[in-house]
């Protein structure tokens, strides 16, 4: 039978807007000592902002057009956030054979016109060479009919409070935190340094990170365990692999929210560390 103790926890936790799905993984909570982040929509707002375009022979609007209609059909962060900066009404009528490549971008075409909007890997997939952009930010290139027509240059903030959700953890008791993200390493490098998060990993396809989480989880102690906070856009395999797997609830998706033990109800990053705190008195009341 569960200990009484155990309701008692995850009834302290939800009070604090952390769902536990069960008495598990508060005991695996309680001896969390790595925890892992996604970058995008977990330690980032996910909402990007343009910072330049770049254009060949077509009108900056144009391409801009082609980008937000080419990603209509998706629902990650950096497609919101281009059909936000395209601004108008999106006819999904002109847009067909759409092709989403996780953790590379999109292809589909726009009045007939085959367009794919994504980074490098989008690129070398689709045998297109971009040019360089000495812009640091993510770098969302675009290519029309196979030839390369510019980029868009697009940045996010990072959430507020989360240097002292961090920060919260070491004084937890975490002995390491890590990002991973398939984003560019600049931009990985720029989020982790001023979260001081202690490593990161970047230009990961959703299948790197699963590979990154199981070598973590062979360095770590034996008794330890990790906890992955992720949105569940391109990470859902990962909540499930890590010990634990922890979802932002109101941004996050469905997968997320399915995939996940723990569901942040608010989103609150401090939350990660109340939510251990809780953990472990409740398990000291346990044994
Ligand atoms: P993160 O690991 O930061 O959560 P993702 O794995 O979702 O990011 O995406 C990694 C990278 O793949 C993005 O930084 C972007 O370059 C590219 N990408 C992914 N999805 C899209 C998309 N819909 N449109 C354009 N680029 C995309
Ligand atoms: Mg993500």
């Amino acid at each position: 039978s569960i200990p009484l103790s155990f309701f008692a926890g995850i009834g302290g936790a939800s009070k604090a807007g952390v769902l536990v799905k069960g008495s598990n993984y508060l005991e695996i909570l309680s001896q969390t000592k790595y925890v892992v982040f996604d970058k995008t929509g977990t330690l980032t707002q996910g909402v990007f902002e343009v910072n330049g375009i770049h254009h060949n022979e077509m009108e900056k609007e144009k391409l801009i057009e082609y980008a937000a209609l080419a990603e209509s059909a998706s629902s990650h962060p950096i497609s919101k956030s281009l059909q936000r900066a395209y601004g108008k009404q999106i006819d999904r009528s002109r847009v067909t054979d759409i092709q989403e490549i996780s953790g590379n971008g999109v292809i589909a075409k726009v009045d007939g016109v085959e367009v794919a909007a994504g980074n490098d890997k989008l690129m070398k997939h689709i045998h297109v060479k971009p040019i360089n952009c000495h812009q640091v930010g993510t770098i969302i290139h675009l290519a029309i009919n196979g030839k390369y027509a510019g980029h868009i240059v697009i940045s996010d903030i990072v959430k507020p409070h989360l240097k002292e959700a961090i920060a919260a953890l070491k004084r937890a008791g975490i002995e390491k935190t890590v990002m991973l993200t398939g984003d560019a390493k600049k931009v990985a490098e720029q989020v982790a340094e001023s979260l001081e998060i202690d490593q990161v990993y970047s230009e990961l396809l959703p299948a790197d990170k699963v590979s990154k989480v199981e070598e973590l989880l062979k360095m770590k102690g034996a008794k330890d365990k990790l906890a992955f906070v992720g949105d569940g856009i391109n990470d859902a395999p990962v909540l499930s692999r890590a010990d634990i797997g922890i979802a932002m609830g109101a941004m996050g998706s469905d997968a997320a929210i399915e995939a996940a033990d723990v569901v942040l109800m608010d989103d609150d990053p401090m939350k990660i560390a109340t939510a251990i705190k809780i953990s472990r008195k409740c398990l000291k009341i346990v044994y």
